[in-house]
């Protein structure tokens, strides 16, 4: 069956200095063996963090990154250059992202496909805003997100996608959606994968609930049959807090 898998998007919070502190005192905890755990540091923190994981059993990931192998693209990164700092996993198309920083369906699409060609695991982020939750619009628009985001994708491809499910509303709110509702979207996400590619193949993705998930409520989100983890923002942010969360 799917593994559940945690992972902390820690935005643009933590300087060098404060990722070594903060992995370390994750080090000092036993890590449940029936989670995967993933930190995804900024790039700056990259190489820090990934030495300091060395012979743990969690996974290192990125925010972003670019869907060229190089080039003249100042600023940007490459998934080439994710996977030698010992990436497994990248995060796409955060609603941050789609927000402040221009991206759409059509550019998470092309990174979705980058990330798979160079064997790192996309977490896609998808997610209605409060004016469509309200409009009765959720179940389209994430279906919408979805569909685009894996469009022409090979299915073989499909088992290593995760897709994280945050409703915008609920990131950085302290406002969580209901575990029931959070697993009707994503019961709805993993049927919108099957059209595409089959219900075997959706049955292997892990889809993640995110947004304003802590030690109080994960537990809601893990009992529910639809959901295989979380995407942890502010709360992945000191020791004490992700922990209480992967051992939930
Ligand atoms: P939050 O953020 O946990 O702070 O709500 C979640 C996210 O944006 O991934």
């Amino acid at each position: 069956m799917r593994k559940p898998i945690i992972a902390g998007n820690w935005k643009m919070y933590k300087t060098n200095t404060e990722a070594r502190a903060l992995v370390n005192g994750l080090k000092e905890k036993t890590m449940p063996a029936a989670v995967e755990v993933v930190l995804c540091p900024p790039f700056t923190a990259l190489t820090t963090v990934a030495e300091l994981l060395q012979g743990t059993a969690i996974g290192l990931g990125a925010q972003d990154l670019f869907w060229e192998d190089e080039g003249a693209y100042t600023g940007e990164v490459s998934p080439l250059m994710l996977k030698e700092l010992g990436c497994s996993y990248v995060i796409i198309g955060h609603s941050e992202r789609r927000q402040y920083f221009g991206e759409t369906d059509e550019t998470v699409n092309k990174k979705v496909k980058a990330a798979l060609r160079h064997g790192l695991k996309p977490i896609i982020c998808v997610g209605e805003s409060l004016q469509q939750r309200e409009a009765g619009e959720t179940n389209a628009f994430v279906a919408g997100q979805v569909e685009k985001a894996l469009d022409g994708l090979a299915p073989e491809s499909i088992p290593q996608v995760v897709i994280a499910y945050e409703p915008i509303w609920a990131i950085g709110t302290g406002r969580s959606s209901s575990g029931s509702d959070a697993n009707e979207v994503i019961g709805l996400v993993r049927q919108t994968i099957a059209k595409k590619f089959g219900s075997s193949l959706a049955e292997q993705v892990r889809i993640q609930y995110g947004g304003s998930v802590k030690p109080g409520n994960i537990k809601e989100f893990m009992d529910q049959p639809e959901i295989d983890g979380a995407l942890v923002g502010g709360a992945s942010l000191k020791a004490e807090d992700f922990y209480g969360i992967i051992s939930y």
